[in-house]
């Protein structure tokens, strides 16, 4: 009797841990920040040159594409109880987005996702808000939004670690695995479709990450990576384009062998003058169209994280 009474309350536990992992948001007390001080919003003023689109990607799921200078994307899933959009990428694509969701797609727009709180890729998600959507981000995302007076929706939600969406029959799993780039990076996974949105730690085809790695926690970047690489997903968006999990396998080999070599470089007491002449790149690298562009942004990043977490014989 004792045995079994034990094992039912171990069950009720597993069961409840469960249903917690499944969704552990939070609603937020957006009344507190009614009065927030709010950036001027540099989106809304200069619309032109942002050519967009929504296009379907496979049955419900949809992309758009959009932003300055049309660099921007996120997915859409859209179902008959509304459509779900990850990111807003600034006002004036806000502004478009949700009138085309509404003509092409015939939905309202349900739930929008911040991938992370930075401003280029979030600007414009009160867009959605206003029109009654719920915006749902990382809880870490909160903090510089505010904090930042980010000219943006203060999200109606924030989970943890994982937050399960099912609306109309359609379903979207969100995942925190550790800060990478920011703190508050949401991967959105839409495992009808095998997609994931992963925004600026995954590259669209072979590339080198971007500039000198702003807001950039090493070994949750990495543990990001390994956890796409795990995934059932065929198709990634990286927010600025469209990569495959191979990709991302090259990536992540690349930025571990980067940190080595520039570790190695650290420790042989080099300077930077010295330093970034020293790293090498194949030949393959060097023909990725941003490798002029961003390898010695990317030494850059790199040397300023090693210098940081490295102390030395004293
Ligand atoms: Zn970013």
């Amino acid at each position: 009797m004792r045995i079994i009474q034990i094992f039912a309350f171990v069950a009720a536990l597993c069961v409840s841990t469960l249903v917690r992992a499944q969704d552990e948001s939070q609603a937020v007390n957006r009344s507190q920040y009614a009065s927030r001080e709010i950036a001027p919003d540099p989106s809304v003023n200069n619309c032109t040159n942002q050519p967009h689109s929504l296009a379907q990607m496979k049955g419900n799921l949809y992309r758009w594409v959009g932003g300055p200078g049309g660099g921007y994307t996120g997915f859409v899933l859209t179902s008959p109880e509304g459509a779900l959009v990850v990111d807003a990428g600034g006002t004036c694509n806000a502004r478009w987005l949700l009138d085309e969701i509404k003509t092409q797609l015939k939905v309202p727009v349900k739930y929008v996702i911040l991938s992370h709180a930075h401003f280029d890729h979030i600007g414009g998600a009160q867009v959605f808000q206003q029109a009654g959507a719920t915006v749902i981000s990382q809880k870490n995302a909160l903090e510089p939004i505010i904090g930042d007076k980010l000219p943006t929706a203060v999200p109606d939600r924030v989970f943890e670690n994982q937050m399960k969406l099912t609306f109309g029959g359609e379903n979207a799993i969100l995942y925190y695995v550790g800060p990478s780039h920011s703190n508050s990076m949401t991967l959105v996974y839409f495992p009808t479709y095998k997609a994931l949105q992963c925004v600026d730690v995954c590259e669209a085809g072979r590339a080198l990450p971007f500039n000198d790695f702003p807001d950039f926690y090493y070994e949750g970047f990495i543990a990001t990576l390994d956890w796409v690489i795990k995934q059932d997903v065929d198709t990634i968006n990286t927010g600025h384009g469209m990569g495959t999990k191979e990709d991302q396998q090259v990536a992540r080999d690349y930025m571990i062998n980067l940190h080595d070599q520039v570790l190695a470089l650290v420790r042989k007491g080099e300077e930077w003058d010295h330093l970034y002449r020293d790293v090498k790149f194949t030949d393959e690298q060097k023909k990725y169209p941003n490798y002029d562009a961003n390898h010695i942004l990317n030494i850059l990043g790199m040397y300023r994280y090693v210098s940081e977490h490295h102390r030395g014989v004293w």
